[in-house]
């Protein structure tokens, strides 16, 4: 039996061996699959939906414990991971009601003839997961790949299989056998189960590896919504308010270690107010006291591991070695677990590998600028990446214009990004293939057919 080791990244310390899927599991979890998937797709919705919140009722009577496991597994904290558990808990019945109207059948009359548009479900959905968000990633794929009468088998990232598990004891519980399978392993088990016999991928990770997933599906025509990385600029005129801007920048740099697809990467700020707006930065970020994620007062858990945490030493000496300043922050503490502390440089240059490629840890890059509004539409779309972006100026109509400008899927303007519920969470270029979430993103699990015929 092949196994692989799950590590707590506070310690370094293994938690347990876990059992990889074999090839041959594998592909019989996804022949199982497909031959479970037209009976549940024939379900009324009304049947799937009541035993998914099932599920989720499981889920939420076990927060505590799951959210333990994601704390020792990728070592978020713990009051977030309950965040994260309550937050889909509890809009749980609505989530799924949003799905049920991505697919209620329309009519679309046209003279003598009527149309009804229905929407199929494709027939078994891969649901490939990362590690930073682990209930919500996983909840965010499989819920609307099964809400729309798919069969799923889901493999969540190597960093969290526990939580994985979990999660799939609660959702499988009463679903019909089949219809919901779990494999477990790294991306060579990800790879055979883009590979094998399913009709669509769905994805969130990192753009590399999307690319590679868009590869190996197009053999088969599979469908496909990847949800990639970011390098998400936040805009500081020189008429903003600086303390909000400047708590933004700090908050969604460092908030999960960094580890978040639509961090705050890069912040540029207006020449004329720079220096104050630096020094605001630096006293909110000195406040971001790293530890383990069950301790009381810690802002940031350890990174979740040790490649990871190479990869942002190696970025912030590079920033410094090409003249950034190092504020604060970017020496890694001896002992042992991943730990990085929170980091702020200062006149880092545009061109900058850290302002090109993705950090995704708790850095607070800050570049000046002009000041001027082309100049930021221009330095914001200045990368392959669309994700997020933000956009701080006491002048609200220059804000709307410089959101429209700015190619990505969501912009914040003084505020954080986020839409409202019912907003897809969308990559523009880049940053992904298709999108989730909202009546549109349900829709990607699906395939509209009309049928057409004689009014009567
Ligand atoms: P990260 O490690 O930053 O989460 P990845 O994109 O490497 O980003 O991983 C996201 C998910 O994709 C994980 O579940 C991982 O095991 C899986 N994965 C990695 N490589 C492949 C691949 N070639 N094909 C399919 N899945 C993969």
């Amino acid at each position: 039996m092949a196994t692989f080791q799950d590590v707590d990244p506070a310690t370094g310390e293994p938690i347990a061996d876990i059992e990889i899927t074999s090839p041959e599991a594998l592909q019989a979890a996804v022949r199982a699959a497909r031959e479970a998937q037209p009976a549940w797709g024939d379900l009324a919705f009304a049947e799937r939906k009541a035993l998914l919140l099932a599920g989720a009722q499981r889920l939420e009577a076990r927060a505590d414990e799951v959210a333990t496991l994601a704390t020792r597994e990728m070592g978020k904290l713990k009051s977030d991971a309950l965040r994260e558990i309550q937050g889909w808990t509890g809009g749980m019945d609505e989530f799924l009601d949003e799905i049920g109207a991505a697919i209620e059948p329309e009519t679309l009359p046209a003279g003598d003839s009527e149309t009804a548009l229905v929407r199929d479900p494709l027939g078994v959905v891969a649901a490939i997961t990362p590690w930073n968000f682990p209930v919500g990633m996983p909840l965010e794929l499989f819920l609307p790949a099964l809400g729309t009468g798919n069969a799923c088998v889901f493999k969540p990232s190597e960093h969290v299989p526990l939580v994985g598990a979990a999660l799939h004891e609660c959702f499988s519980e009463g679903l019909p056998d089949g219809v919901f399978a779990l494999v477990q392993g790294a991306g060579d088990v990800g790879a055979a189960l883009v590979e094998s016999d399913v009709d669509m991928v769905a994805f969130v990770g990192s753009r590399a590896t999307g690319i590679r997933i868009m590869r190996a599906a197009s053999d088969g025509l599979k469908r496909l919504v990847l949800e990639l990385g970011g390098k998400d600029p936040l805009i500081v005129f020189g008429d903003a308010d600086l303390e909000a801007a400047a708590e933004c920048a700090v908050r969604h740099s460092l908030r999960n270690t960094g580890q978040v697809c639509c961090s705050v990467e890069r912040v540029y700020v207006s020449d004329d107010v720079a220096e104050r707006f630096e020094g605001l930065v630096l006293e909110k970020a000195r406040a971001w006291r790293h530890g383990s994620g069950f301790e009381d007062g810690v802002k940031m858990g350890p990174m979740v591991s040790a490649e990871q945490r190479a990869k942002v030493e190696a970025q912030v000496k590079v920033a410094v070695a090409a003249g950034a300043r190092l504020a604060l922050g970017g020496e890694t503490p001896a002992g042992p677990g991943y730990f990085y502390p929170a980091t702020v440089l200062t006149g880092v240059e545009h061109a900058a590998e850290i302002t090109r490629e993705e950090t995704f840890g708790p850095v607070v890059s800050l570049t000046r600028f002009s000041g001027d509004e082309d100049e930021a539409v221009r330095l914001a779309n200045d990368t392959p990446y669309g994700l997020g972006a933000n956009v701080y100026t006491g002048d609200v109509e220059r804000g709307r214009r410089v959101a429209r400008r700015i190619r990505s899927g969501q912009v914040g303007v003084n505020r954080y990004l986020g839409g409202a519920k019912g907003s897809p969470w969308v990559g523009a270029r880049q940053s992904g293939f298709g999108y989730l979430g909202g009546i549109e993103g349900h829709r990607q699990f699906t395939v509209p057919k009309s049928i057409s015929y004689p009014k009567v």
